[in-house]
């Protein structure tokens, strides 16, 4: 899914598309039950069985979690974002718009993986991600590579002042007006924000796909104001 990951064969990231099915699990709800058999199928492409998954319970704050194997097919609660460093071990999240953010540290065999929106980038989830690598793996920000999205682009993410606020230091390259609308480039954001966190421009790539725009492709909460939540899982993982 991005080419700066390529070299380490050890690693697995994916993103699940529309024809993988629903994968947000809500609680214990009949609905549940499909999308666990989803997820199941997902994970099994990449030959993990769910028991070696670990779930991060959205709630669009900045909270960054370091996991072991004894939490192992858990949800973590009242986070947005998971990091270790266990081999077979994998992490994820569900996305529709919001982007996933892929992070892996090749020097230290660590991992990470955040769920953010413009609420957790306005919170500092990245600063929190990059600082849970450094103090608890060790980690130096020149040797993280992270790749983000696919999410919402400039293209679809229309704000209004409230968000826009949040983000006043990133606003003269990341806002976007058209048609009378503002719209906001949260990759962009999320991007400066690393630099600023002291990784290299050539260890971040972005994703160009817009959840919006690719229909065929992914769920969009803003295009597809579902009743129900429509997600796709993102995971990250070392194989042994
Ligand atoms: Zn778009």
């Amino acid at each position: 899914m991005f080419r700066i990951f390529e070299k380490h064969s050890d690693l697995v990231v994916g993103l699940s598309e529309k024809t993988d099915g629903q994968m947000k699990l809500v609680g214990d709800r009949p609905e549940d039950k499909i999308a666990l058999e989803n997820r199941k199928r997902f994970f099994n492409h990449f030959d993990i069985e769910e028991s070696r998954v670990v779930c991060a319970n959205l709630v669009h704050g900045h909270n960054v979690v370091a996991v072991g194997a004894s939490n192992r097919g858990m949800m973590m609660v009242k986070t947005d974002g998971l990091a270790t460093g266990e081999r077979n071990l994998f992490l994820s999240l569900t996305v529709a718009d919001c982007l996933p953010i892929f992070f892996h540290d090749p020097q230290k065999g660590v991992i990470s993986l955040v769920h953010a929106g413009w609420r957790s980038l306005s919170k500092a989830i990245l600063k929190a991600a990059v600082e849970r690598l450094k103090t608890d793996f060790g980690s130096q920000a020149q040797d993280i590579l992270v790749g983000v999205g696919p999410g919402i682009g400039p293209c679809h993410f229309e704000v209004q002042s409230d968000v826009l606020e949040r983000f006043r230091e990133f606003q003269a390259e990341t806002l976007v007006r058209r048609d009378g609308k503002i719209f906001l480039d949260l990759k962009r954001i999320a991007q400066l924000q690393l630099l600023q966190l002291g990784l290299g421009e050539q260890n971040i790539e972005i994703s160009l796909e817009c959840t919006f725009c690719s229909a065929d492709r992914y769920f969009s909460a803003r295009r597809d104001k579902p009743k129900e939540i429509q997600a796709m899982v993102a995971i990250i993982g070392q194989r042994e």
